[in-house]
């Protein structure tokens, strides 16, 4: 007889999830759909091909990491001015987000998490307006107990701790789900909550070489590993 084991330790109550590339292929959707709306912008600047200037973008992201401010790279490379970093910013936060689509097992898995009876949130950080319009867009509206965006980089620490006080759990009642190992896994350590590493996207990608896989984390490639494999 086969029984399922779960990844989720029997002490945790709630379930903190990251947005991008977590619950959804954002590196392969939207950051590349955003390059090539960029690349646009950068082929006038820098008299180039739109392939050059994406192609440029992506090596530069290979070397520099995904949290570089690659048009500010390529203003400091070309000496260009400010306005070019502001029309590439203005132009990114246009996008639309209607291509994007959930991970085919993620709806059914949180709705499972949810009927089991965990807590569910959802705490993404980004542009606000651009956060929400990828929320609606996914039907994640009513999917959490609450959905908390943050516009700061480093927010997430005060967004996890605002979560624990206001819902009553301890941290090791709390598994905290995302691709960053940088961000929502670190933070969520050092918070003492478990973790669960989603090996998705360009962030796990470019960090993964720094990354044991005996770490103290959970390893997991899609949402529905959190419910339990097959024993053999
Ligand atoms: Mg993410």
């Amino acid at each position: 007889m086969s029984k399922p084991i779960s990844l989720i330790s029997a002490q945790v109550k709630a379930i903190i999830f990251d947005l991008d590339d977590t619950l959804y292929d954002c590196s392969g959707t939207l950051v590349l759909k955003s390059k090539k709306l960029a690349a646009k912008i950068i082929s006038k600047a820098i008299k180039c091909s739109e392939a050059e200037a994406l192609k440029l973008q992506l090596e530069l992201e290979a070397r520099l990491g995904p949290k570089a401010d690659i048009s500010q790279e390529i203003a400091d490379l070309y000496n260009l001015s400010e306005e070019f970093c502001k029309e590439i910013a203005n132009t990114i936060n246009t996008l639309e987000v209607d291509g994007a689509m959930l991970f085919s097992d993620a709806m059914d898995s949180i709705n499972e998490l949810k009927r089991i009876g965990y807590k569910l949130f959802l705490v993404t950080f980004g542009n606000r307006e651009m956060q929400e319009k990828k929320i609606k867009t996914l039907g994640l509206e009513r999917s959490f107990d609450e959905i908390v965006i943050t516009e700061n980089p480093r927010g997430k620490e005060k967004c996890f701790k605002a979560i624990l006080t206001k819902y009553d759990l301890e941290p090791e009642q709390v598994l905290c789900v995302g691709d960053k190992i940088k961000d929502e896994i670190e933070v969520g350590k050092r918070l003492g909550m478990s973790t669960a590493l989603m090996k998705h996207g360009r962030h796990y990608n470019f960090y993964k070489s720094e990354i044991n896989d005996g770490g103290p984390y959970a390893h997991i490639t899609k949402v529905s590993d959190l419910l339990g494999i097959e024993e053999n």
